[in-house]
């Protein structure tokens, strides 16, 4: 497998609570682990979004980091373009707001990219805690068979319109939003979800799929990582 992967990290400066930055971190190991050149592309606020990376990842944030995130998303529209591409885009929390259609931050209302069916309004309560679900394998996520494990913070309640498949089905903690029993959201080459964690590193599978869709092969050809301290992580965390 002579590619090199490239793996853009958008708005880090912005968006990443929790760890997120490590969903790109493990992307790069997991690719290295298997011999292959791999780089991580720091987008920050001052620079162009490119839109020829072939994997994008996007963290979670406050309230007013997410607005300046969708701003300079907009301005710059380099992962409107890489979705349109087919190009395989991982968000968490406000960066899965981000891409919808609007979310609420601060008391506003605020335009999102409208990369995705769904729209973000507040909950009556804060979700905080574990979250777990079983993969619905919508879309993309197809080849998902693992239960999925993460952490959720978020007050915004997001719902998704008859474009958007949920990423998994509610085990455990909120999902998506109250009164709802999905977890996350699939469309297209998008893949969203609520799970800080960081998630690839609690989700092996679902890193490798972001892989193999990011080098266009199935992911049975990605060789397999026995790593036993994710086998010991998804032990605790899924109790
Ligand atoms: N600010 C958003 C909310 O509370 C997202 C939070 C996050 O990314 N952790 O809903």
């Amino acid at each position: 497998m002579a590619k090199r992967l490239r793996i853009g990290l958008v708005l880090p400066d912005v968006l990443g609570t929790y760890g997120d930055d490590g969903n790109a971190l493990v992307l790069r190991q997991r690719a290295r682990m298997r011999g292959m050149e791999a780089e991580i592309e720091r987008i920050g606020l001052g620079d162009d979004v490119p839109a020829d990376c072939d994997v994008y990842t996007i963290g979670g944030g406050e309230d007013a980091a997410q607005i300046i995130a969708s701003s300079r998303l907009k301005a710059s529209p380099g992962l409107q373009s890489a979705a349109a591409d087919g190009r395989p885009i991982f968000a968490v929390c406000a960066g899965m707001q981000v891409l919808g259609h609007a979310f609420t931050a601060h008391g506003e209302t605020v335009e999102g990219l409208g990369l995705i069916d769904a729209t973000t309004t507040p909950m009556t309560t804060r979700a905080i805690g574990e979250v777990a679900s079983h993969p619905t394998r919508a879309g993309i996520t197809a080849g998902l068979t693992e239960p999925l494990t993460g952490f959720e913070n978020h007050m915004g309640g997001t719902v998704l319109g008859p474009e958007a498949s949920a990423l998994g089905t509610v085990k455990r903690g909120v999902g998506n939003a109250e009164n709802t029993d999905v977890e996350g959201v699939v469309q297209g080459s998008i893949i969203a979800t609520y799970m800080h964690g960081p998630a690839l590193a609690r989700n092996p599978q679902l890193a490798d799929l972001l892989m193999a869709k990011a080098l266009g092969i199935p992911m049975s050809d990605l060789e397999p990582l026995e790593l036993a301290e994710i086998d010991r992580l998804r032990l605790e965390r899924m109790r």
